[in-house]
């Protein structure tokens, strides 16, 4: 399933998609079959930590299948029973009753705190996956991760409850009933004892056709998810182009499959108890129809009664257990689905004894580094030498798409070189604790990335866990001239500004980017087009902030703009994964063609 991309795009090029694409991936529930056998080694230690709970469960279980099977055995002397004799009774019905309460609300408890564990565990895992996972071109869309994550985790506790459920009380119930059949009648008990062959076979059946409708629902809701987590970002783009009616008519199509793939598995699911009852009824002919012809005397109406009553108590688990394994039939793709996001290897990894650097000068040397996304593809960067001392700027340029913000992604290690090193103060960077390697260098691009939060977490935005400093939040706004407008907002510095800051305008956004880069006061910073798209009001000031966190620290400048670039030493042409100096005093006039060839606005 399969929808072509209309228009290939990557994340971080400034406009939007031209269309609105969509693609589902469901390579990783087709192509790769994971074992049942990996899914239960998934799950189970996340089963396990919940014993407690599960044990106490299944306990309470027993307790009430106990009280259930004493019912019975007295609902066949009935007719001799007295009216005191109803009270104890009354007290087993009850104690039923609660034990029957407190099995279901345990096994809950241990079931979602299974999967809410296991759901930190995922989540932990896909955040801590490298940039290549999310950027490769068969990469799970957001949507699909946030669906998995959410819709699936959710549905995965429905299974474990399920399971959890049926193992041991069902089982139980089975066996008191089956005990409690064979002390009134042997031979109507063997008569019953058809119903169960006669089930499995049914609910085998079923449950493989459901695990394949249930393949379709899952893709069909992983595709609406997907679908709306990659438009409604881009509302404005579809405002703006009029596309409203389309967009609409794109959900309708995507809504129409899971409508369909949904209402075969609910059609299918409703079956099923039709079944069973059908080849109950019929048991129940027989039994009748036999009773009258086997009891002759010895076999009172009562008895027949807790007979047929004990019966239909049987029912129940056998039906239990069909629907547990129809449940694990759906429930499976999901374990799946949630197991493949773990299963991946980083290809940039952590050395164990990578050094955590206090502090860096900021010198900076690219050894002969060579870099491609892809091996069928050509090399993005080709061989790049490159030696930035301390406290100096230095600018970039270049056409786009010649791999300056790959450059950018290889310093930060969100990528490692194919070949050559990068050296910050002589350390290799792959010696350097990522975490460590990625405070030291810090990075203004051109979309800015806000969260919906305060101000002031966005501007002290880090570690989260750690609180955030307001004295130093104010002094780095005042520096960086934010200080002004956030002021002048609602709440000053504690106003929740929206998902990605679509409140605020450009020249806002880029100066609260400056002053979360003055937060981080990082030796090593890099302005990748930081300063590109910007209102001509807000540019001085934008400018003047820019200026102001250059000084002091090593620079790396990625512009296509003149103004910018003038106020670095070295000006360098990235193009064709060639970096040539560009001589300083002839930039104006010796290679303005080529200045303005490689775009940049003079
Ligand atoms: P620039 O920042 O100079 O405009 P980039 O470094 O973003 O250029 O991109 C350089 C080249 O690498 C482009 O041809 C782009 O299509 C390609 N590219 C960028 N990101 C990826 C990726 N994740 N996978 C494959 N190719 C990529
Ligand atoms: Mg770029």
């Amino acid at each position: 399933l399969q929808f072509q991309p209309q228009h290939h795009h990557h994340h971080h090029h400034p406009p939007k998609p031209l269309s609105l694409s969509l693609r589902i991936h469901n390579s990783t529930i087709t192509n790769t079959t994971i074992k049942t056998h990996n899914t239960f080694q998934f799950l189970k230690p996340y089963i396990l930590s919940q014993h407690k709970p599960i044990l106490c469960g299944w306990l309470c279980s027993a307790i009430s299948v106990y009280s259930l099977s004493n019912l019975l055995s007295k609902f066949s002397k009935i007719a001799t029973i007295n009216a005191p004799d109803t009270l104890p009774l009354a007290a087993l019905l009850v104690a039923r009753l609660i034990a029957t309460y407190a099995q279901h609300a345990l096994l809950w408890e241990a079931s979602l705190n299974a999967v809410y564990n296991l759901r930190l565990h995922v989540f932990d895992r896909v955040l801590r996956k490298e940039l290549a996972y999310f950027e490769a071109n068969d990469a799970l869309s957001a949507g699909d991760i946030a669906y998995r994550i959410t819709a699936e985790a959710s549905d995965l506790a429905v299974t474990l409850y399920t399971l959890l459920n049926t193992i041991v009380p069902s089982t139980l119930q089975l066996s008191a009933m089956m005990m409690q059949m064979l002390v009134i009648s042997p031979a109507l008990s063997l008569i019953s004892a058809m119903i169960i062959p006669c089930m499995v076979l049914v609910v085998a059946f079923l449950g493989k056709e459901l695990r394949k409708i249930s393949k379709e629902t899952h893709i069909s809701i992983a595709a609406l998810s997907a679908y709306l987590n990659e438009v409604l970002p881009a509302i404005l783009f579809v405002k703006a182009n009029n596309a409203e009616s389309c967009e609409s008519a794109r959900f309708k199509r995507l809504a129409l499959m899971d409508y369909s793939a949904k209402l075969k598995k609910k059609k299918m699911k409703a079956v099923i108890p039709q079944v069973i009852q059908a080849i109950y009824f019929g048991v129940l002919c027989i039994l009748c129809a036999g009773s009258v012809v086997i009891s002759r005397g010895s076999f009172d109406r009562y008895s027949l009664v807790s007979f047929v009553t004990s019966l239909l108590f049987l029912i129940e688990p056998i039906q239990d257990v069909g629907r547990a394994y129809n449940e694990w039939r759906q429930g499976e793709p999901a374990a799946e689905r949630l197991f493949a996001m773990t299963r991946f290897k980083n290809k940039v990894v952590e050395k164990p004894d990578a050094v955590d650097l206090e502090r860096v000068t900021g010198e900076l040397k690219f050894c002969d580094v060579s870099f491609g996304y892809n091996d069928d593809m050509p090399l993005v960067l080709d061989g790049l030498n490159l030696h930035i001392r301390t406290g100096e700027i230095v600018a970039i340029v270049g056409p786009s798409g010649g791999g300056k913000t790959t450059l950018v992604k290889l310093l930060l290690r969100l990528y490692d070189p194919t070949s050559g090193c990068m050296l910050i103060d002589n350390h290799n960077i792959r010696n350097i604790r990522l975490s460590s390697l990625r405070r030291h260098v810090g990075v203004v691009s051109q979309d800015i990335t806000l969260f919906s939060g305060t101000v002031a977490e966005n501007i002290g935005y880090r570690d989260l866990t750690t609180k955030i400093d307001m004295e130093r939040v104010k002094l780095v706004a005042k520096t960086a001239h934010a200080d002004e407008f956030i002021r002048k907002l609602p709440e000053g510095y504690k106003t929740i500004i929206g998902p990605r800051g679509s409140t605020l305008s450009g020249g806002q956004r880029q100066r609260l980017a400056i002053a979360r880069a003055f937060y981080q006061n990082s030796s090593i910073l890099i302005l990748d087009e930081a300063t590109s798209s910007l209102d001509s009001k807000s540019e001085l000031l934008v400018r003047q902030a820019v200026q102001r966190l250059m000084q002091n620290r090593t620079v790396l400048v990625i512009s296509h703009r003149l103004e910018t670039v003038m106020m670095a030493k070295r000006v360098f042409l990235l193009d064709n994964g060639k970096l040539t100096e560009l001589p300083r005093s002839t930039m104006l006039d010796g290679h303005k063609d080529s200045l303005l060839s490689s775009g940049l606005v003079i």
